[in-house]
């Protein structure tokens, strides 16, 4: 287990890389303005029932690897700087990693566009764009808006994730899944480009979501590690570029 520690990269153990993976992801998407005040990316910890998670009151834009906290499934945290506390929803993060062993990483956060399709009545958000074939089992809506700030509104979140990829909370905000970091940042970006497309596209006609057809078709040639090989090098070159990011972090 990594030890309690105040200080920064000498003092924790091999999880240095998983550390400035959440952060960066963290950055960027603050960077981005997908995510804002609030929010989180946690990811698991290999062989651990545990997990990465930042502080609660820790600012998105000024996250370090050595801020972060390892939780347990339960919420409670089991190794961080002291005297920080979890944020409230940390119970979202523990329970569907308990529940989907597929999921390495998951990214909480409060987009208005995208969740404008809670909202309002008959317009739920589709797929549109071809990216968006990631969530063709679906993106169900939580009809609790609460914050899940207990175990028990946790197991109630990650029921109505079920199987699939992504969801969002009704008059809340959205939650993504993924096997890494890199491609919860990737996906989190193509969640949000995909309502923010049928936004627009909702405001000049109907919108045309795509067809089962159309899924299968891009699908067909869509080779998923790759392509999140690219954009995370892209949106972390552009965040060493311009500051953003620390040079010296490994980050692949
Ligand atoms: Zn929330």
């Amino acid at each position: 287990m990594a030890q309690t520690s105040d200080a920064g990269h000498a003092d924790l153990t091999g999880d240095n890389l998983l550390r400035e993976q959440v952060a960066a992801c963290t950055l960027l998407l603050n960077d981005l303005k997908i995510m804002a005040y609030s929010g989180h990316v946690s990811a698991r910890l290999p062989g651990r029932d545990a997990y990465l998670i930042q502080p609660f009151d820790q600012p998105r834009s000024g996250l370090r690897p050595e801020h972060l906290l390892i939780c347990d499934y339960d919420g409670k945290v089991i190794s961080g700087p002291s005297n920080v506390r979890a944020p409230a929803e940390v119970y979202l993060h523990g329970e569907i990693l308990r529940s989907r062993p597929d999921v390495n990483a998951i990214a909480h956060f409060h987009h208005d566009i995208t969740n404008v399709f809670t909202l309002v009545e008959d317009t739920p958000l589709l797929p549109l764009k071809n990216h968006a074939v990631r969530w063709a089992s679906g993106i169900p809506v939580h009809a609790d808006p609460s914050h899940v700030a207990n175990s028990e509104l946790g197991r109630a979140v990650a029921k109505t994730l079920g199987p699939h990829h992504a969801m969002q909370i009704r008059a809340h905000g959205q939650i993504i899944t993924a096997e890494s970091v890199p491609a919860l940042l990737v996906d989190s970006v193509h969640f949000v480009e995909n309502g923010e497309a049928m936004y627009h596209a909702a405001a000049i006609g109907r919108v045309k979501a795509l067809t089962d057809a159309d899924m299968a078709a891009f699908q067909r040639d869509f080779k998923r590690v790759p392509h999140v090989s690219k954009l995370w090098r892209y949106y972390v070159e552009g965040g060493v570029k311009s500051g953003l990011l620390p040079k010296d972090w490994v980050l692949e």
